[in-house]
């Protein structure tokens, strides 16, 4: 994951070793380089404008505590940059006040949404939770049937309809079960089309209606780079969600994505899926990737 981008913030700070102090003159070429490595993992050209910037105006000058050399200094100046960059804390998932919590996954067919709908299912199963998939992507002809495989597999039940009845109704259905049979929550997988299009998103705020989400999660393929962040900004314009799961992070050697959601979209990354198998869901905390980045 992000072996590119690791590698070249390394070269980065190499010419700051030796130094006694960072200064105008001697941050200008770490500057340049982190500037470079991030166009290189394919990070959005206004959030690599304001990193370098930030990071030269928190560097230089800075007060280098004993025992804290130059170099060292500039690593904990691009860390925080970082973590800043990514939205700062782990954004939790939302939690209704009455159960259950309603979850919509939505995105681009092949993003892995019905993968990220069954890692989240075992994910809130392992938490003691007690969730419901509801199968409404009634166009794929393999989703339905891709659920419930999953949801054998991991042990969590799965609600369908067939591809006969309306999404939105599917969904109103599933939400009734939930409510009925004491599900905590409710995790509704949705269709997915090759691109964002008027009757996908007429589709998705048709079912929010019906079942009033309090998650409304995009799943977003991290290999798009910096076009996850535009598409998150697009599918939040026309749809509105609360956050998003980036999925195929262990594909992904660049980073742009991660490193471009936030700042573009201003929408968080709540999860990341790191591979094809249902355990391979972690929730997104920004300090703990910023310090895989730099090792
Ligand atoms: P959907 O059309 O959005 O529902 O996509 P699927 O859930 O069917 O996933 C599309 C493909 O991506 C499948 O082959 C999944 O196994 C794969 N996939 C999903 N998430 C990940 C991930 O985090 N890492 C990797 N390597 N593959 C993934």
């Amino acid at each position: 994951m992000f072996e590119e981008l690791s590698a070249r913030f390394e070269d980065a700070v190499k010419g700051l070793r030796g130094q006694a102090k960072i200064s105008d003159t001697n941050v200008e070429d770490a500057l340049k380089q982190v500037r470079r490595a991030l166009l290189g993992a394919d990070v959005s050209l206004e959030v690599v404008r304001e990193f370098v910037e930030e990071v030269r105006q928190k560097a230089v000058g800075a007060e280098v505590v004993r025992g804290v050399t130059p170099d060292q200094k500039f690593v904990q100046v691009v860390h925080q940059q970082l973590v800043e960059v990514m939205g700062g804390d782990n954004a939790p998932m939302a939690e209704a006040e009455d159960s259950p919590t309603v979850v919509l996954m939505a995105g681009l067919q092949g993003a892995g949404k019905t993968t990220a709908t069954a890692k989240l299912g075992l994910h809130l199963k392992d938490q003691g939770q007690r969730p419901l998939m509801v199968a409404a992507d009634v166009y794929r002809p393999a989703a339905i049937d891709q659920l419930r495989t999953l949801g054998e597999q991991i042990g969590v039940d799965v609600f369908s309809l067939g591809d006969d009845v309306k999404p939105e109704e599917i969904a109103a259905a599933g939400l009734a079960k939930a409510r009925e049979e004491g599900f905590d929550t409710l995790l509704v997988d949705t269709a997915g089309r090759l691109q964002i299009d008027t009757e996908m998103m007429e589709e998705m705020v048709r079912i929010r209606s019906a079942v009033e989400p309090d998650e409304v999660l995009l799943v977003v393929d991290s290999m798009i780079g910096q076009e996850a962040a535009e598409l998150t900004r697009a599918f939040h314009d026309k749809v509105g969600i609360t956050g998003s799961v980036l999925t195929k992070l262990d594909g992904d050697s660049r980073g742009g994505a991660a490193l471009s959601i936030r700042k573009v979209s201003g929408q968080p990354i709540k999860f990341i899926g790191t591979g094809e198998k249902v355990e391979a869901l972690q929730p997104f905390h920004p300090e703990r990737m910023a310090s895989r980045i730099l090792g």
